[in-house]
């Protein structure tokens, strides 16, 4: 939800419900916890005093962060503090737990922006974006080679392609001429690098192919094709009646 027009609307179901959950808790309480009296004094909903009656005062402290918080402002807040949260257990009439030299509580202001019917809205971004790291790059551009390739052999040459990136050189793509014939362009490579936004340049290297005969490759539509070829080349050159690079 991004428009302010449905935050808004988001943020008046949101108000409808906490009175919902205000009047449940607070049918409990006593009306002086909920209702300052006129000069701002309360009741905690909780605690007692040594006589049995119930604490009030028009000042309350939060042990938990050591705010000083008004009676109106912890009523209407259902005495969580309106600074930290910390629950009804945590609020008191006297800052007990400062010593001389402590600091003092700080005065609780509530917010100009944010009070009720004011909501700050702050809108969060989470959509999902496509990161332009190395690892995704040239995976999406080995995935485009492997399109570009036509035959068992030039999808062993997209897989052993030496793929780089870089934010500034773009993509790198340096093949192996054994298995990537030297004029072959990388056509959905390349549209994959212009999709992405980022150039393309590819090189080719001359190396030592990992399987004798690499040629065959090229003749084979897919991998089993090539693997039987290959062995068969194989056992051929082993009983006499070829040689590799014969
Ligand atoms: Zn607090």
């Amino acid at each position: 939800m991004n428009s302010a027009a449905g935050m808004s609307e988001a943020f008046a179901i949101a108000e409808v419900e906490a009175k919902k959950v205000q009047a449940r808790i607070s049918s409990d309480w006593s009306r002086r916890s909920t209702k300052p009296n006129a000069r701002g004094v309360v009741r905690h909903p909780l605690f007692n005093e040594m006589d049995g009656r119930r604490t009030e005062s028009d000042t309350w402290y939060c042990l938990h962060c050591n705010s000083k918080v008004s009676g109106h402002e912890i009523a209407k807040n259902l005495w969580h503090c309106p600074s930290c949260g910390a629950s009804p257990l945590d609020i008191f009439s006297v800052p007990f737990w400062l010593e001389e030299g402590d600091d003092q509580p700080t005065p609780y202001r509530s917010p100009k922006k944010g009070g009720r019917g004011e909501p700050v809205i702050e809108v969060v971004d989470n959509r999902l974006r496509l990161e332009l790291s190395e690892d995704n790059v040239t995976l999406l551009i080995r995935s485009a080679l492997l399109d570009d390739a036509a035959n068992a052999g030039e999808r062993l040459g997209a897989l052993l392609a030496e793929i780089s990136f870089d934010e500034e050189l773009g993509v790198w793509v340096t093949f192996e001429t054994d298995y990537w014939p030297e004029e072959k362009e990388a056509i959905q490579a390349r549209a994959v690098a212009k999709a992405l936004g980022v150039s393309f340049d590819q090189d080719i290297v001359l190396c030592e192919p990992p399987f004798a005969w690499p040629g065959i490759a090229e003749f084979s539509s897919n991998t089993l094709e090539y693997t039987q070829t290959m062995l068969r080349a194989y056992a051929e050159q082993s009983t006499g009646q070829g040689k590799p690079n014969e």
